[in-house]
This record gives C-alpha cells, sequence and structure tokens, in this order.
C-alpha cells in the first residue's frame, strides 16, 4: 500500500522554518514517499500584516525554490501549492495570488479569528483567557465555512486549529461542522488531517475524529499533510494519521494537479 503524498509542507520564507525545499524532498524519498507539495505561508496583501510568511516579492522565489527542487529529484513528485490564509475580504488579493502561477492546489486555513488574533499564535496564548471556547469555535468554524464556499481552496487546512492549546468547547459543535462540510462538500474541497497536533498541546491530530467521521458520511475527500516546519517532521505521524481515516471508513486520498483532484487508495 502506497502512502498518501505529504500536501503540507513550509519552507524558510515564512521566517519560522527551516531547510530547504531540496532538504525536505531528500527527507521524503528516504522515507519511501512518492509525492509531496510544498504549501509555504502565502503572503498577504500587506506586508506588515504579520511577520510568519513570506513578502510579496518572495513569490518568485518561493517558487523557484520548488522548482529546484523538482529539478533535483526527478524521481519525487513535488507539487507546487500556498497555505493560503482566509479572512473575510481577501477573496480578491486570493485570486490574484492564484493567478501569478500554476500552482497545483492551495489550502485554505484560517488563522485568524479577528485582524489581530491568529489563535494558534504562541506570543498571544493570554488572549484566551477573556475567551469563551464555544464563541471561538463559531466564529473560527463561521470563517472556515466562508473559506470553504468561496471555491478559491482546494484542500481545508487543520480544520479545528483553536484546539492547538488545549482549549475545548463544552457545548455541542456539531451543527458548526455540518455547516462547514456542507459548504466543503459544495464546492469540492478536501480536507486534511494535520499530524502536527499530535505535536502540541492538544496531542490530537486535526480535526478530531468527530469532526472526520462527519466529513466521511459527507463524503468529502482528505488529504495528509504533517505541516513540516522542518525537514525531519516530513511524513511524521503518518501512521498515526491513515489509522484513523481507515479507522473513520476512508480508503481513498485526493491527489491535486493543477488544482484538479484525483482519488487513489492508500
Ligand atoms: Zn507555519
Ligand atoms: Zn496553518
Amino acid at each position: 500500500m502506497q502512502s498518501p503524498p505529504d500536501y503540507h509542507m513550509h519552507t524558510p520564507l515564512c521566517k519560522h522554518a527551516s531547510g530547504e525545499p531540496v532538504d525536505y524532498a531528500r527527507h521524503a524519498l528516504a522515507l519511501g514517499l512518492t509525492e509531496i507539495g510544498f504549501s509555504d505561508h502565502s503572503p498577504m496583501r500587506r506586508d506588515d500584516f504579520d511577520d510568519w510568511r513570506m513578502l510579496n516579492q518572495q513569490l518568485d522565489e518561493y517558487v523557484e525554490n520548488v522548482r529546484r527542487a523538482q529539478s533535483e529529484f526527478p524521481q519525487l513528485t513535488i507539487r507546487l501549492a500556498l497555505e493560503v490564509d482566509y479572512l473575510p475580504g481577501h477573496e480578491e488579493w486570493i485570486r490574484d495570488l492564484a493567478a501569478r502561477h500554476p500552482w497545483d492546489y492551495f489550502i485554505g486555513s484560517v488563522h485568524y479569528v479577528s485582524d489581530d488574533w491568529a489563535v494558534d499564535n504562541p506570543h498571544k496564548l493570554a488572549e484566551w483567557k477573556h475567551r469563551d471556547p464555544f464563541e471561538v469555535w463559531s466564529v473560527y468554524f463561521e470563517r472556515l465555512t466562508m473559506a470553504a464556499a468561496s471555491g478559491l481552496f482546494q484542500i481545508i487546512g487543520h480544520a479545528d486549529l483553536p484546539k492547538k492549546f488545549g482549549h475545548r468547547p463544552t457545548r455541542d459543535c456539531t451543527p458548526l461542522y455540518e455547516q462547514f462540510l456542507t459548504a466543503a462538500r459544495q464546492n469540492h474541497c478536501a480536507m486534511e488531517l494535520n499530524t502536527a497536533g499530535l505535536r502540541k498541546d492538544c496531542q490530537e491530530i486535526y480535526p478530531s475524529r468527530a469532526l472526520l467521521e462527519l466529513a466521511f458520511q459527507h463524503n468529502l475527500p482528505i488529504t495528509f499533510g504533517s505541516d513540516a516546519h522542518a525537514p525531519t517532521e516530513v511524513g511524521l505521524n503518518f501512521a498515526e494519521a491513515i489509522q484513523l481515516a481507515h479507522a473513520v471508513g476512508y480508503r481513498e486520498s485526493g491527489r491535486f494537479r493543477q488544482r484538479r483532484c484525483e482519488l487513489v487508495k492508500f
């Protein structure tokens, strides 16, 4: 059985990752992967929006770095992608980015629940003291639903990211999940199983088993991603992610080329 591709990997251009694309590719080959995809944090329209992403003027350099890995490792399929922040009102900008290079896919991620709070930012952990987890989940999933409905993304990233530091709502979130999954299904979005959650306080893959079970009921395709910020994180904990996907009923995952999805057994 073939391992699914690792579709979520970063590069040093985002200022919080190490190792060049060639190093990630070398590691992927050593693991026996046949396909990977780079999806570094996309630039925002304004470079001073925050400080954990590439600048606008670095987008071409990013593409060149990925192209270099492609030509150095022709035996490995390497996809060109971005992890793009979804914020309401940024749709035009995202369309603009999409037109600049022949991307294989965009991972749509919600990190920001307001213009100045990214729920996964460890420097903003204090913010949680003033927040009710269910309210955060509600705003977050409202945005994630809008991201899915925008039609701008092929994959939705780390779908229950607000659990990162261990905060969890006590109220039932099923209606929030249903709304998101319906929009994702209608707009042909896949959802990623992101193993980075296993390395955080929540100690759980994104998304939770409950959300993944609902996704399976909605017939939503899945992809796999390590969210690697270093070459040694490529493919990390994929065995657990594959086991979870199997347990829920999944037998196929999505592969993307030029934003078209093909389902392949894993
Ligand atoms: Zn990152
Ligand atoms: Zn992310």
